[in-house]
């Protein structure tokens, strides 16, 4: 191999918006067969909105969202400052005691006094079994069929409340996809966050391979069981709980928008955290080698 194009290769890649963190990652990038994408922040902005606020019976949705706002500004999950956020614009929010963070399945503490939770409902029904009304059963079914995330809100022993959140696909995010299948590559797409949002992502952009609701711990173990199967996989990520998997992949992808954890974990980062960079990377990798051999 000559060394010139290698780094004619790292060089062009700085102008495609592509870090590498050392030539040789170019080898690995050829053998690659499957790009796993995380959901959140990778093939959407991660910048979610509140889209609606469901209450049960008797409860009053600024309370909902005074609660469970200010909870969530303990947090730095995008789902957490979407809440808080919106939460702030009508009430100046309360302090937070015995704040925890339960990754991958939400948020509890004490906000005026009331034993708060705010995250998934089979979470909220380890920790209190409470049975929800069956009208917000429907509401998050709704949300959920829609591509959105119903944030589940429980004080006191009770659920009183589902807070939609809605993300955005990235403009880039359908293209990338559909360039990374013309490579010859399998896209697979993989979230914490419920099957139906998941869904509905995937088909919005392309993708027919979904694996949801993985535990931010599990993301790793979605990886080697890939690899078990003989697939060469590249993982396209930006949270902290993608740094595992980013690791284990045999190549590893962080948006530049993404955390630190995660670029550090990962082989390459994709500058501007559009998508389309990941299909420039692997054809850039591809091309160099070409001209090496
Ligand atoms: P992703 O893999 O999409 O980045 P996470 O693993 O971070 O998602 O979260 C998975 C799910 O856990 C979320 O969709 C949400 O239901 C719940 N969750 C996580 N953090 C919070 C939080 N701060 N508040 C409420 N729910 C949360
Ligand atoms: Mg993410």
């Amino acid at each position: 191999a000559t060394p010139t194009a290698l780094l004619v290769g790292t060089g062009r890649g700085a102008q495609l918006g592509i870090l590498i963190k050392g030539p040789q990652i170019l080898e690995s990038t050829r053998r690659v067969d499957t790009v796993v994408l995380d959901k959140t922040g990778t093939v959407t902005t991660g910048e979610m909105t509140v889209a609606s606020v469901h209450v049960a019976p008797n409860e009053s949705a600024d309370e909902v969202l005074h609660l469970a706002g200010s909870l969530e500004h303990a947090s730095e999950h995008p789902i957490a400052r979407a809440i808080a956020d919106h939460a702030a614009q009508t009430r100046p929010l309360s302090g937070v005691e015995s704040f925890e963070n339960h990754g991958g399945r939400g948020v509890s503490g004490v906000v005026d006094g009331r034993a708060v939770l705010a995250g998934r409902l089979a979470w909220l029904r380890d920790e209190w079994s409470p049975t929800p009304p069956s009208s917000l059963r429907h509401d998050a079914q709704a949300a959920e069929s829609e591509g959105r995330t119903p944030i589940w809100v429980a004080w006191d022993g009770a659920v009183r409340a589902v807070v939609v959140v809605s993300d955005t696909v990235k403009d880039g995010s359908r293209a990338a996809v559909s360039e990374l299948r013309e490579l010859g590559l399998r896209p697979v797409l993989l979230t914490g966050d419920n099957r139906g949002a998941a869904e509905a992502v995937a088909q919005e952009v392309g993708i027919d391979e979904v694996i949801a609701e993985v535990m931010p711990a599990d993301k790793v173990q979605v990886i080697e069981r890939l690899q078990s199967e003989g697939r060469v996989v590249a993982m396209v990520g930006d949270g902290v709980n993608d740094a595992a998997a980013l690791a284990q992949a045999d190549l590893g992808l962080a948006m530049g928008t993404g955390t630190d954890v995660a670029i550090e974990a990962s082989d390459l980062t994709l500058v501007r955290g559009d998508l389309r960079a990941a299909p420039d990377a692997i054809r850039l990798a591809r091309a160099t080698l070409r001209t090496i051999k």
